[in-house]
């Protein structure tokens, strides 16, 4: 059953850095495939899950602006690929028997429904993976806000923050390997000490809300099978 569930509806932010294993560039379909496996286990747990996943391993708008080029249409083509992420993961995700539906911020009825929000939690109580495509539709913001922003639409209990390293610490990990991780963190305090959860409209957002975030390793087998438990996983951020 599903009494041992501490989160009975997610929202999961994965990033699109998340996808390049060891490729530079694009989508690595051994990754994909492993992360869509994971995601299978949680779903069979009867856990209602709503996806967001970035563009970073495609194009992100700041790397387009410091070029020159006007920072919304950089934007726009940054929200562009997070369509393209969005449709290769729900191909693996059906591939391992999970039904799915992609919702885009931004119109493209050939490839994706429109995102409604009532037909998107219409979609979670059928038992259907939605994943939100082309984050929240709009320039200058992220796709980290536009999972804070979903999870809060679509009633999610947590929003599961994937990432590389094991949650939050004082200093970057990979840079300094002394560095301490957080098992539990107010949002107040991440905003202060600048710490790199998320980005701090989407720390504002889920303040306001009282949204748990849990930030895990992704590469870390099971991690979000045991974040939905309730086991100690990663860093939580809470009041
Ligand atoms: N983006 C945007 N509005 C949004 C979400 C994303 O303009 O609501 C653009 C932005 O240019 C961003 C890119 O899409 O750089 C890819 O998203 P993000 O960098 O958040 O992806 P991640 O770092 O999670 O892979």
């Amino acid at each position: 059953g599903q009494d041992n569930l501490r989160y009975k509806r997610i929202l999961l932010k994965l990033s699109g850095e998340a996808l390049l294993g060891d490729t530079p560039f694009g989508i690595s379909p051994e990754v994909m495939d492993e992360i869509a496996r994971e995601i299978a286990e949680v779903y069979r747990l009867g856990v209602e899950i709503g996806i967001v996943i970035g563009g970073g391993n495609i194009f992100r708008g700041v790397a387009g602006a410091s070029k020159g080029m006007d920072r919304a249409s950089a934007d726009y083509m940054g929200m562009l690929a997070t369509v393209i992420n969005s449709l290769a993961l729900q191909d693996a995700l059906e591939r391992q028997g999970v039904t799915t539906r992609v919702q885009s911020a931004i119109e493209m009825r050939e490839v994706a429904e429109p995102y409604i929000r009532r037909r998107a939690i219409r979609h979670l109580e059928k038992n259907r993976v939605v994943i939100f495509a082309a984050g929240t539709g709009n320039p200058f913001f992220t796709t980290d806000t536009a999972a804070a922003l979903r999870a809060l639409e679509i009633g999610a209990e947590a929003l599961l923050k994937a990432t590389k390293v094991d949650g939050v610490y004082e200093r970057d990990p990979l840079q300094d390997p002394r560095a301490r991780k957080f098992d539990h963190l107010r949002y107040q305090e991440v905003l202060e000490r600048g710490l790199k959860v998320m980005d701090a409209t989407a720390i504002s957002l889920a303040m306001e809300n009282r949204l748990p975030i849990v930030v895990f390793n992704l590469r870390q087998p099971q991690n979000i099978k045991r974040a939905v438990l309730g086991e100690p996983v990663g860093t939580t951020v809470s009041n």
